[in-house]
């Protein structure tokens, strides 16, 4: 069964892009893909249109699409801003097509990537800062967020073809695999980012909270960066794969004597869990002027002793993705480092087993949606 769903016609006055004002309803681009239509539903296959791609736009035809935890949130309506029909999909690598008249960056037949962000408004302090993902006036987000150019909302990589603007669009190296990279986009930033900030090095310890797609990522930068990382996970058969890629140590972080063994000895900790967990557990491991970052979103607060902060001037933080310059130099890194992600690829109609091996911790390490399986 396959669905429609006509966008409304795109507002003008807030669009501020005249490259885009001949786009009509009608000259839409036609896009398929799969779809939830409501909360929790399984993912099936759905129709809609993409904006006409205009003078700044690249049109990208998808090859590969890495599946994040924050799809499986979104999907669900966990943190309760979600919008249906939902194509989810934020790791995206694909082959460029066409490129509009105004476009530098790529021509016909490049790789490019497309990471959790396709607009802001590019002149508040963190667009002009490079920081895109903090934009005041609100970043689109490449699914479920509201299109400013359309009016509608935005629809992810779980589908066939993309529109975005250059600014937005990332270049692949050609060292890099292309279903191996398309993670990066968001899982790859998302942990880079942090650690860079955190001048996690030489000399640093490192914790890694969770091996998962976010966490295996964390690993591998902590591991090239040169700190000495430590991987905590709850899955005692994920021990082996932790030192094969590259940690030094592994915590099962259920056995309270190895937890206490950390105690007090680590300089930076990066938690990707996303469901409840021991948060006073993880700052009990930092050094003092350690620093927990937290980067995974249970959709329930968690409680935080503030004793163990203060006495020991920790500090408990957040952070999200990156802007795109970094995700430029991350990608750029990872062709230089050999460094990519470990996947299984897997065709679309297999999407909703994907999602319930995710929330088993069962992937070894981030499932890649082979858009091939799609068809015409
Ligand atoms: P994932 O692949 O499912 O990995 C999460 C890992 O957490 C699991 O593999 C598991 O590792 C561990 N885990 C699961 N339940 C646990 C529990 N109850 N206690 C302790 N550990 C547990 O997920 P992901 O794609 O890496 O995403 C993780 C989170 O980051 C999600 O909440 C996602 O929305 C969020 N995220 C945030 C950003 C951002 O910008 N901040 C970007 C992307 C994703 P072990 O088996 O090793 O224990
Ligand atoms: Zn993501
Ligand atoms: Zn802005």
């Amino acid at each position: 069964m396959s669905h429609t769903h006509a966008r409304p016609k795109q507002s003008q006055s807030d669009s501020g892009v005249q490259s885009w004002e001949s786009g009509t309803i009608e000259s839409m681009v036609h896009s398929h893909g799969y779809a939830a239509l409501k909360a929790k539903d399984a993912l099936a296959p759905f129709a809609f249109e993409r904006r006409d791609p205009g003078d700044r736009d690249v049109f990208i035809e998808i090859l590969y699409c890495g599946v994040c935890h924050t799809d499986i949130h979104q999907v669900n309506n966990d943190w309760g801003f979600a919008e249906y029909p939902m194509v989810p999909g934020h790791e995206i690598v694909g082959r460029v097509v066409r490129v509009g008249s105004a476009v530098t960056k790529f021509v016909a037949g490049d790789l490019a990537g497309v990471g959790c962000l396709v607009d802001s408004c590019r002149a508040c302090a963190p667009c002009q800062g490079a920081e895109e993902q903090f934009c005041q006036d609100g970043p689109t987000f490449t699914y479920n967020s509201a299109d400013k150019r359309t009016g509608g909302f935005t629809y992810g990589g779980y589908s066939n073809n993309m529109v975005v603007d250059e600014a937005f669009a990332l270049k692949i190296s050609p060292k890099l695999a292309p279903a191996a990279a398309a993670p990066l986009l968001c899982a790859g930033i998302t942990t880079y980012s942090p650690l860079r900030r955190g001048n996690v090095g030489p000399g640093k310890k490192l914790g890694v909270i969770g091996l998962g797609g976010l966490g295996h990522m964390a690993l591998k930068f902590g591991r090239s960066f040169g700190a000495h990382v430590v991987q905590f996970t709850t899955s005692a058969n994920k021990a082996d794969d932790a030192l094969r890629l590259g940690a030094h140590e592994v915590v099962l972080s259920k056995d309270a004597n190895a937890m206490a063994a950390q105690a007090g000895s680590f300089d930076f900790i990066l938690d990707t869990v996303y469901a409840p967990h021991d948060i006073n557990a993880l700052i009990a491991l930092l050094k003092h002027d350690g620093s927990l970052v937290l980067v995974g979103v249970p959709s329930e607060p968690l409680p935080v002793a503030m004793a163990p902060l203060i006495m020991a001037r920790r500090s408990l933080s957040g952070s999200l993705i990156g802007g795109i310059r970094e995700t430029q130099e991350m990608l750029d890194y990872c062709a230089g480092h050999g460094i990519a992600s470990d996947i299984e690829i897997t065709p679309i109609q297999k999407i909703n087993e994907a999602y319930q091996r995710i929330l088993k911790a069962d992937v070894k390490y981030r499932f890649v949606i082979d858009l091939a399986s799609l068809g015409k």
